[in-house]
């Protein structure tokens, strides 16, 4: 019955049909049974339209037509509707589809209003709102928590306005018999959890009786959601360690202990070695390592990654680290020349800018094995690098890399070498079990001794001479300074406008010779932004203004101080990410968040939220909550795209549930073949197969 096109559905018709297609993506009984409402209303209560308020979200109204003409001319024509209770009158307005409104309604009759008030020359009118005759059905306690649905003009023109999708809703609720809806859960986990069956759950979802159902309605709802992308994930990795054979790396030795007692300049924080001694265990193992660090900037990642590639070279491996822009990778290579200085290993960097005659020297090096470390971006990835016997990947930054780049990289032996993926962008627990909930992953969470947290301040614009005259101070005591300035794709030529007068102004209060600046951009080639970042390093100059290029990864520590332009056009987790470029040595380090005046609520709490906290899991869930997962990098093709009712920001109780049951449901059965679990088996294949169908949707 649910695949029954939604033309065939009593109330709906050819022509709704259409609309309900073009609009809302509703082709079939089913999608619209799947249509959840977005909030759910007493219809019970009514406000006195004397005591209306602007703050109210939304007003309903209970009253009487006491006049309704159509006036104005041409554009502002439109039906004024004075509509009264015992308390007084408000005005109620429709600028489209007027006069089919004004056949539907009557004087004298009671009806209920609902829409939100808003003040129009000193009075409160409702624009559009909706409207329909009081009965006494609409008072009885169903109507306690009425459902809202999504529309639009499109389809309020074709009556379909939350009160017609409601209507349509209820004529197919009604039709609808448990066998339409199979269960997707076994009885175990519904009886272990308490869950509602799914039937159920999706006739309470639009018809709540009250909170308790409702409640439990998206309870149900939320943990399917939820769990089956933790079963398909955790089985991805439950797959893996069964058909994929991991190089072993038995044993820790020469390389590593040498550099650990000889030339480690300082002692490993806790996590670094709870961590390395995870990774050491995997690679030990026999299975193949894939395994996501987390950490925040400055934690000491690149530390634990080379530490991971010298087991793998005590093993006879090679390895390679991956990073995503050239800055980066070359930064990378000078910090392991340095960390391996005296000991003789023979380490390469390979980026676009190499040379065809480095290639060579580079490509023969890794075929004969006398290169053991390579360094590189995404020329790495090319056909023509080929290894000895490469044994470990690791890729930094890996959200800026997409799978198919990993899984071009891991091919590179006959047999998949591990994998260590490191990001510096700290993300919510619960977002990062569902985009990487396939991963096992470690965290860094203690920041190497002697760190002094960064101030933070947020400055309007009132503020910058005092700015200008703070930058000259730390100047003077011989620090270094980032300016970043925004760069947006859709407004490119403007931000670069910003971005040069930002630095003309800067040479006027700078002037040379006393003072210098490196100016680091996309359109400079990349000789001009070595030197300039050459520049900087050597402490030649002591600004840098920059856009965001320098987001990711340098590492300065004379630098401390990070003055963000335009700080209310950076998300949150950009603001963070950029403030981790100072903070680095052992003077005490800023950031300066610069804003005009006007600042919507969003913004006025991203700038409080980075004044009140250094921690970037902290910041992680307050963009989460700001944004939704669908504005977050990495998301877009994962199954976080797919919930429909659950929320990562909210719902991280249910989550926790969903993964431990499909865990434990692995444990005993990774193939679901066992009786009581070929209902998840069932449904994981019916899902692959609809997938096509819900990206088009997302
Ligand atoms: P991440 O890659 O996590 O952002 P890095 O590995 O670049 O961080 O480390 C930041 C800085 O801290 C580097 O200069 C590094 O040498 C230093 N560092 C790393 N581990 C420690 C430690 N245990 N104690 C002191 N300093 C450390
Ligand atoms: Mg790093």
């Amino acid at each position: 019955m649910l695949d029954t096109p939604i033309e065939y559905l009593k109330g709906v018709g050819p022509q709704r049909a259409e609309v309900l297609k073009k609009e809302l993506n509703i082709f079939t009984y089913r999608d619209l049974l799947f249509h959840y409402p977005f909030r759910y209303v007493d219809r019970t209560k009514f406000v006195l339209i004397n005591q209306i308020t602007e703050e109210m979200p939304y007003v309903q109204l209970r009253g009487v037509i006491e006049k309704l003409e159509v006036v104005g001319e041409k554009q502002s024509k439109r039906l004024s509707v004075l509509f009264r209770d015992n308390s007084g009158i408000i005005e109620l307005v429709w600028f489209k589809g007027y006069n089919w409104m004004a056949a539907q309604l009557h004087m004298g009759v009671e009806y209920i209003v609902f829409g939100k008030a808003t003040l129009f020359k000193n009075r409160y009118n409702i624009a559009h709102p909706e409207i329909e005759k009081m009965t006494p059905e609409i008072l009885t306690q169903n109507s306690a928590f009425q459902s809202v649905y999504h529309s639009g003009e499109k389809l309020k023109y074709r009556g379909l306005d939350s009160e017609g999708i409601r209507k349509c809703m209820r004529a197919l609720v009604s039709q609808l018999q448990p066998q339409h809806i199979p269960e997707n859960l076994s009885q175990e986990v519904l009886a272990d959890h308490k869950l509602i069956s799914g039937f159920e759950a999706v006739k309470q979802i639009h018809f709540p009786e009250s909170a308790a159902q409702l409640k439990q309605a998206e309870n149900r709802i939320k943990f399917e959601e939820l769990f089956y992308i933790q079963l398909r994930l955790l089985r991805l990795n439950k797959v893996r360690a069964h058909t994929i054979q991991g190089f072993v790396f038995p044993r820790v030795g020469k390389m590593f202990n040498n550099f650990f007692t000889a030339y480690l300049p300082f002692e490993l924080t806790g996590a670094q070695k709870r961590v390395l001694k995870e990774i050491r265990i995997d690679m030990g193992s026999g299975r193949q390592m894939n395994r996501l660090m987390q950490g925040d900037v400055g934690s000491g990642k690149t530390l634990v990654a080379l530490m991971s590639m010298l087991i793998a070279l005590d093993n006879d491996f090679q390895s390679c680290i991956m990073a995503p822009t050239e800055i980066l990778a070359q930064q990378h290579f000078v910090t392991f020349k340095e960390f391996l200085g005296q000991m003789d290993l023979n380490i390469a960097i390979l980026t676009g800018s190499s040379t065809t005659k480095e290639r060579k020297k580079i490509h023969a090096g890794l075929l004969d094995g006398s290169i053991t470390i390579l360094i590189g971006t995404h020329a790495l990835i090319e056909d023509t690098v080929q290894f000895k016997n490469l044994g470990l990947v690791v890729i930094d930054e890996q959200h800026r890399f997409g799978v198919a780049q990993r899984a071009k990289l891991s091919a590179k032996n006959t047999q998949p070498p591990h994998i260590l993926l490191m990001t510096a962008t700290p993300i919510p627990r619960t977002l990062a079990m569902t985009l990487y909930g396939d991963l096992d992953t470690s965290i860094i969470d203690e920041l190497p001794p002697g760190r002094k947290p960064i101030k933070t301040q947020h400055f309007l614009e009132t503020k910058r001479l005092r700015m200008i005259g703070f930058l000259k101070e730390q100047i003077i005591l011989g620090r270094q300074i980032y300016i970043v300035y925004p760069l947006i794709k859709e407004s490119e030529k403007l931000d670069y406008q910003n971005l040069q007068a930002g630095y003309d102004n800067l040479l006027l209060e700078f002037p040379p010779p006393q003072y210098q600046i490196s100016i680091v951009h996309g359109k400079l080639k990349h000789e001009q932004k070595d030197f300039e970042m050459q520049r900087f390093i050597k402490k030649e100059t002591q600004i840098m203004v920059a856009t965001t290029v320098i987001e990711v990864g340098v590492n300065i520590p004379n630098a401390s101080v990070m003055v963000v332009e335009s700080a209310e056009r950076f998300g949150l987790s950009q603001l963070h990410q950029l403030r981790g470029r100072v903070g680095r040595g052992a003077d005490q380090s800023y950031c300066i968040l610069m804003t005009g005046y006007k600042l919507g609520a969003d913004s006025r709490l991203r700038m409080e939220t980075m004044e009140r906290t250094n921690d970037g899991f902290e910041i992680s869930e307050v963009d989460l909550k700001l944004r939704g997962p669908g504005d977050i990098e990495g998301t877009q093709q994962s199954g976080v795209m797919d919930l429909k009712l659950a929320n990562l920001a909210t719902d991280g109780q249910i989550l926790q549930l969903a993964r431990t049951t499909a865990q434990l449901i692995l444990d005993e059965d990774h193939e679901l073949l066992l009786e009581k679990n070929k209902v998840f088996q069932n449904h994981l294949q019916n899902q692959n197969k609809n997938r096509p169908n819900w990206s088009k949707v997302g």
